[in-house]
């Protein structure tokens, strides 16, 4: 599978090995990566950044998502959205937590961050995708408040756009060409939100990708904005040895 990501140095929007700077020494630092995705709702995680999620796991990231409430206030069909957000997990091969709030009242205080401090501890994720700050809706906005506080020692947390986003504007992307389909996918897998209530429009999903493909000069793309990114640059991976030659170089 080919994709070859925008930030080429962190390695995880990249697949492809023949990819110019890609070392098998790399790959294996890469593989050890831990994601934890933090939504309010079911689905919310699957629209933000699902396609980005499905990458990571295609290379072997550890994907782990944490929904804070079970969204009992949406439509309610024959299965539940409970049972719903348990088949897009095992779709996309994540772990998945449950925050328990209760749907349109998620806190943004002490109790989410500590619910989302324990999930961290425990997934040991270094890498954090959570909602977008401005947003319409109370809870978006509580679980990016506590998320924030949350995974102060994260090494990168980025905030994802959802339809309720107020004035987005992404400057960090990732190339998700190949995993659009697998992006709907996931979405269907929420039928309540999808097929009988329209809340989720799938064309207009897929349009998304494309437009912010085009705002990174890519086919694909999902935007996200930077709260705190850790740029890898492997040099760390230098032997002492060829730190020495380095030095020397320079003398
Ligand atoms: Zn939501």
């Amino acid at each position: 599978m080919r994709n070859v990501g925008v930030l080429r140095s962190t390695g995880w929007a990249m697949l492809d090995s023949r990819s110019p700077g890609g070392t098998d020494e790399n790959f294996d630092k890469e593989a050890d990566m831990r994601v934890l995705a933090i939504g309010a709702h079911p689905d919310d995680i699957e629209l933000g950044c699902g396609a980005t999620l499905l990458a990571h796991v295609a290379r072997g990231h550890e994907v782990s998502m944490l929904v804070m409430t079970t969204g009992e206030q949406g439509p309610q069909m024959a299965r539940s959205r409970t049972h719903e957000q348990e088949d897009a997990a095992r779709l996309l091969r994540a772990n998945l937590y449950w925050g328990n709030f209760e749907d349109g009242a998620v806190p943004e205080g002490r109790t989410a961050v500590g619910s989302i401090e324990a999930i961290l501890r425990e997934t040991q994720a270094t890498v954090v995708y959570t909602h977008a700050s401005r947003d319409t809706h109370q809870d978006h906005r509580a679980t990016a408040v506590a998320t924030l506080a949350a995974a102060r020692r994260a090494t990168s947390v980025l905030q994802y756009e959802s339809p309720s986003t107020i004035g987005f504007t992404p400057t960090i992307f990732v190339d998700v060409e190949g995993f659009v389909e697998g992006k709907l996918a996931l979405l269907r897998a929420h039928a309540s939100q999808v097929q009988r209530n329209g809340l989720v429009d799938l064309e207009a999903i897929e349009a998304q990708a494309r437009y912010r493909g085009f705002n990174a000069r890519l086919r694909h793309a999902e935007g996200f904005v930077c709260e705190r990114m850790q740029f890898d640059l492997g040099v760390h991976r230098m032997t002492p040895e060829q730190e020495l030659l380095l030095l020397n170089g320079t003398n």
